[in-house]
């Protein structure tokens, strides 16, 4: 009887833990279940281009049918909603599946902070049908203008400067030329802010490298205002720390995540934002049969002391990793304890210029490593076998 693995999730970590495990797990030892309430995979790293309407959705949506083909890989496209590792159950909105093993690979969710009116009235950028909104109400706060002339329709305010929150700002400021062009009118109407509470923007970046970006960014119109929380927002204003009120009808929150709420309710053991603490194998404290992996879990860098922030990166690492575990577990064997390998980090600044910090001492900047973050994600689309359309 072939054991079966469940795999919830078929983002970064997921979907390669399911293509990895296959390259060595016959059907006749493994059944391998992939549930994801989309049958398509996410390019979540380039969300930022389809919010801002550089790209359409075709260039972040992957799939999944034609990667797993011929590789027995079951697609149930459905959603999770509880797991109770201790009937090693999973209860999804039409079905309930059990399991020999699990991997809960279900991402992330969005850290609010507790701050009044935040959720209710922002804009997020996790998923295509999110980055699909943003990009329709952009257009239409630049069609409301013509009749209304309300400065507030193009204010428009990313919260955060992390990973997502620089890019997006950075694929606004190229876009707002183009919008204004396409609706005659002038470009220094539009307002662009970049709001975080943290004293620096892009955490984890060398100091040359943030001084570049925030020149770059500065120079095509976009208003940092850094170490000034935002503490209330209500409909069409967003209140800072310092008294000041940004009139805008356009607020995107990237400035928090947190682990998945499905795997708090679950019971498994979890850091104060949700994410699951893990062994050195990335199981799950207490379960053995159970992996999890990516944005929903937390593993600590040795050599600072800090966790790993969550990336695209290390979550392919652990989807890598955790087919090859799985396999030891069912075929026996040894296994490593999983040890990232930061190959660098890019951020883009637009659809021309990215900051690139690539392995520990070298660094990139302009179109060149903007190209540098393009072939990363080529290098990732040759790696689960994917095509995506040009857009
Ligand atoms: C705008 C933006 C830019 C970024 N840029 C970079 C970058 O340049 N480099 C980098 O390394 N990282 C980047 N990141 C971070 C990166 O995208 C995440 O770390 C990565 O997506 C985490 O992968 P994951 O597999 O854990 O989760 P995800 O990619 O979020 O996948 C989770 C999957 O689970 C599915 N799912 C969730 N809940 C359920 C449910 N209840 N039922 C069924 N299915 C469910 C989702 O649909 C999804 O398919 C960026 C993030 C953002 C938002």
């Amino acid at each position: 009887m072939p054991k079966r693995v469940v795999i919830l999730g078929a983002g970064y970590a997921g979907l390669v833990t399911a293509l990895e495990l296959r390259k060595n797990a016959t059907p006749e030892d493994t059944e391998v279940i992939l549930v994801n309430k989309h049958n398509y995979h996410q390019l979540v790293t380039q969300l930022h281009e389809l919010g801002a309407g550089a790209k359409s959705d075709t260039s972040a949506r992957i799939m999944i049918e034609p990667v797993i083909r011929n590789k027995y890989i079951t697609l149930i496209k459905d959603h999770v909603e509880s797991i109770d590792p201790k009937e090693k159950r999973v209860r999804l909105s039409q079905q309930e599946l059990s399991y020999d093993y699990l991997v809960v690979a279900l991402g992330s969710e969005t850290e609010y902070f507790g701050i009044p009116g935040l959720k209710e009235h922002s804009f997020i950028l996790k998923s295509i049908n999110q980055a699909r909104l943003l990009r329709t109400h952009i257009e239409r706060c630049f069609a409301e203008y013509h009749y209304t002339r309300d400065e507030s329709l193009l204010t428009f305010v990313v919260g955060g400067a992390g990973f997502s929150g620089i890019e997006l700002v950075g694929e606004f400021a190229d876009r707002m030329p183009v919008l204004c062009e396409e609706n005659n009118i002038p470009l220094d109407k539009v307002k662009l802010f970049n709001v975080e509470a943290a004293p620096s923007i892009l955490p984890g970046f060398d100091k040359e490298l943030v001084e570049r970006a925030e020149k770059s960014l500065t120079e095509r119109g976009v208003k940092f205002l850094v170490g000034v929380p935002i503490v209330q927002v209500e409909p069409g204003k967003v209140h800072l720390k310092n008294g000041d009120v940004i009139a805008t009808q356009t607020l995107v929150w990237t400035g928090g995540v947190r682990g998945n709420q499905i795997v708090i309710d679950a019971g498994f053991e979890t850091e104060p934002r949700g994410r699951a603490k893990v062994n050195e194998y990335l199981q799950a404290l207490g379960y053995e049969d159970v992996y999890i992996i990516g944005d929903s879990c937390f593993i600590i860098n040795e050599e600072t002391g800090r966790p790993y922030p969550p990336t695209a990166q290390i979550a392919g690492q652990m989807g890598t990793a955790v087919g090859k575990y799985l396999f030891a577990d069912l075929r026996g064997g040894t296994k490593e304890p999983f040890k990232p390998q930061i190959m660098g980090s890019i951020a883009s600044l637009g659809r021309k210029d990215a900051i690139a910090k690539i392995g520990k001492n070298y660094q990139a900047t302009g179109r060149f490593a903007y190209i540098v973050k393009d072939m990363s994600k080529l290098r990732y689309l040759a790696k689960i076998g994917a095509v995506i359309k040009k857009a």
